[in-house]
């Protein structure tokens, strides 16, 4: 029986996106040949990347405004350090909202001078940072949108002079922003966009190309979009099971369709962490993600019925980072409200007979 699955990624995606990319296994649009050992020269692949590459930019509302996007390798991690190969000249800016930027920060270091505008870390990431100034001196300014460990989500970004780049590993084509405020935008596939094993880039051509140093061809952007994002094999199926998440997602009314289901889910679990004594959240309530809500059981109240209550319903991954504890419940795109009203049922039968 199928889970409701709330793991943090890899994550859910929609039943009919495993039922295509299930199908295109056996033999991919009637090419006769699998998606698993099709060239990625061939006609029919090139048209699912470019296809991708596109409708990543229609649904960011980014064409025709000088962004290139990119299917690369090595997870939003690789991105830590090829983020700093292509833009840290000097010096530059970065947020500390969390484990991942503070990996950000340690790769960024190894080509420059890093300041560290910003920390949360004071309270262990329960919050966003609001007020800090970010040197005009700097290459760019590096944030992470939405802090997947500790549930806590920037509902804004700073307005700066220099280049602003984003990790948005855990909530990209979650909620409707004004994406040309960045310059570069990076995810891993994995949260919320697709399988593991690829990583989209959105990258502003203008800010490349102005580094002094050599930059290895796999680790340069303007390599990756002079060569159509296939400088190198692609990783074939999670990119055409993205592109198949993307579809789906463009059919429900692309970002701003599936932001009003996920402010829905948001609020339906908030309100009963917030209702229910047995449970209080984890993030200040004004920073809270809609994408991964963290919440912990209040004194007292039994972990071993509560875990065994969830287990029964047949709900899946809620336990929550080994930094943070407690719970963890996300909520990426393709989980259906039905699923968070499950859990929901389950917190209150917990509250009602204990
Ligand atoms: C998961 C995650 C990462 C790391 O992604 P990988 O693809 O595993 O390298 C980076 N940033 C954020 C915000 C994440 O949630």
């Amino acid at each position: 029986m199928k889970k409701h699955n709330f793991s943090a990624g890899p994550c859910i995606l929609p039943q009919e996106v495993f039922e295509k990319a299930s199908a295109a296994i056996m033999d991919f649009n009637n090419t006769g040949l699998s998606i698993l050992e099709i060239s990625h020269r061939s006609e029919a692949f090139v048209s699912v990347i470019e296809e991708a590459r596109a409708l990543v930019l229609e649904l960011l509302g980014l064409q025709d405004k000088g962004y290139q996007a990119l299917f690369l390798h090595g997870g939003a991690s690789m991105q830590f350090l090829m983020v700093a190969y292509n833009l840290l000249e000097k010096k530059a800016a970065y947020t500390n909202t969390g484990t991942w930027s503070s990996k950000a920060i340690k790769e960024a270091k190894l080509f420059g001078e890093v300041v560290e505008v910003a920390s949360s870390k004071d309270k262990n990431f329960n919050y966003i940072p609001k007020d800090y100034i970010i040197p005009t001196d700097t290459d760019y300014f590096h944030c992470t949108s939405n802090n997947t460990i500790y549930g806590t989500q920037m509902k804004s970004f700073p307005k700066t002079q220099v280049p602003l780049v984003c990790d948005m590993s855990s909530d990209i084509l979650s909620r409707t922003l004004d994406f040309s405020q960045f310059d570069l935008i990076y995810a891993g596939a994995q949260k919320n966009m697709g399988p593991a094993g690829v990583t989209l880039v959105v990258v502003k051509e203008e800010i490349l190309g102005k580094v002094a140093r050599q930059i290895p061809s796999m680790m340069n952007y303007q390599v990756h979009i002079e060569k159509d994002s296939m400088f190198n094999t692609p990783s074939v199926f999670a990119v055409y099971t993205s592109l198949l998440n993307l579809q789906w997602l463009k059919k429900l009314g692309g970002i701003a369709g599936i932001e009003d289901k996920n402010t829905k889910k948001a609020a339906l679990l908030y309100d009963e962490i917030d209702r229910n004594p047995l449970f209080k959240g984890f993030a200040e309530k004004e920073d809270r993600s809609i994408m991964n809500p963290t919440f912990n059981l209040a004194e007292g109240a039994d972990k071993t019925t509560f875990d065994k209550l969830w287990k029964e319903a047949n709900i899946n991954g809620i336990n929550g980072h080994r930094s943070v504890g407690g719970y963890r419940a996300s909520m990426y795109n393709a989980m259906p409200i039905e699923s968070v009203q499950v859990l929901v049922d389950v917190m209150q039968h917990f509250e009602k007979i204990s």
